[in-house]
């Protein structure tokens, strides 16, 4: 399904401002020119975009936990790969740690919706931390199966990106069991145990396609490749870049919200790209759009990471209005409704009281 719709204030649309907490970016007025090009300037707004099920309840989680027991909240990891996000939950009090020794003994401990392996998990309990796991099920839902196929003795192919968290998390539930496959191109050198006891798991926020071409390669080498029960690649990844292959041919330039380390923003931009945008930008802010990007450009395709706050996308298009980018087209390939009730550990307030959010309830 593909719908455009005519968006005359950009201030009105799009999806809902999704965490409790995330101020308005200051913006700095008319900060990029309207230059004349031939023809109309317009901008084709992806739907969906922005926070998944699993990012919105794990930003939800920090802030909660801070509003419960009050700051400090450590945090492992980034709790997800979004400077603006975790510079702003700093501000709340939120402390974020690369490894729970850092962590002192007793206090609270949110694990990011990337996961986390069963050794950081005992590494907490030996320390007395009082964990909050917000993982996101998704990528629960592909740890639970590396621990079933593990138990077959089977060997697991996951395709990822190594020293990805989230990769470093499943593979750790079943280290002798896990090979890393980076990329299509390492299918060429992969070496297995026994090519007739193998499946394959994979990433969620990878590229659809590159994952498909990756399985297909394994597939030629080793005719008996077992499919995982599910898809792993998660609903949000695919509808972003769904979206985007529809934008990208009519797009001059697209520019994509996200951090540099948030795997499925980059992935946006990659496959912008490969289906026929001109150009393609990740950036954190709209003050890292640069005017010689909008020469020449008639269309721009908008959209950001899984990670990344609307608001971000609210400023970028303040800017392109105020650079004569002012017919904003909304192109809706899916439509979303999945919210994950909060980590067991926060689904009840103070007074015992089972919490709005933790039954799947918006809380905003
Ligand atoms: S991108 Fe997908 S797997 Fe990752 S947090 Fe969002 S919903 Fe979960």
């Amino acid at each position: 399904m593909t719908e455009t719709a005519q968006i005359p204030n950009p201030r009105t649309l799009g999806a809902p401002v999704v965490s409790l907490a995330m101020p308005r970016v200051r913006r700095k007025e008319g900060r990029l020119k309207n230059v004349a090009v031939a023809g109309d300037k317009r901008v084709l707004l992806a739907a969906p975009r922005g926070y998944c099920a699993g990012v919105d309840r794990a930003v939800v989680a920090v802030e909660k936990a801070l509003e419960r027991y009050g700051a400090p909240v450590y945090v492992r990891k980034q709790i997800v790969h979004n400077v603006h996000v975790v510079k702003t939950l700093e501000e709340m009090g939120a402390i974020f740690v690369e490894e729970v020794d850092e962590v002192p003994e007793g206090a609270n401990v949110v694990f990011s919706a990337h996961g986390v392996s069963p050794a950081v998990v005992s590494a907490a309990d030996d320390r007395g931390l009082h964990a909050i796991d917000a993982t996101c099920p998704l990528v629960t839902k592909v740890h639970r199966e590396a621990v079933r196929f593990a138990k077959q003795d089977m060997e697991i192919l996951l395709i990822g990106h190594e020293g990805h968290e989230e990769v470093e998390g499943t593979a750790g539930e079943a280290p002798e069991h896990v090979t890393i496959v980076n990329s299509p191109e390492a299918v060429d050198t992969l070496e297995v145990q026994d090519p007739d006891n193998l499946v394959w798991l994979s990433q969620t926020t990878l590229s659809v396609d590159e994952t498909m071409e990756t399985v297909r390669r394994l597939r030629a080498k080793f005719p008996n490749l077992q499919d995982p029960p599910s898809e792993d690649i998660c609903y949000a990844t695919q509808n972003r870049q769904g979206v985007i292959k529809e934008i990208a041919p009519k797009a001059d330039l697209v520019l994509v919200i996200g951090s540099r380390n948030s795997s499925n923003s980059v992935r946006l931009v990659e496959v912008a790209l490969e289906y026929g945008a001109k150009s393609a930008y990740l950036v954190d802010y709209a003050s890292e759009v640069k005017q010689e990007w909008l020469d020449g450009v008639q269309t721009i395709g908008v959209s950001s990471g899984a990670s990344a706050p609307e608001v971000l996308v609210q400023e970028l298009l303040d800017d392109l209005v105020d650079a004569g980018y002012a017919d904003i087209q909304a192109v809706m390939t899916a439509e979303e409704d999945l919210v994950f009730s909060l980590p067991k550990e926060l689904r009840q307030d103070a007074s015992g009281n089972t919490d709005a959010r933790a039954l799947g309830g918006r809380v905003r």
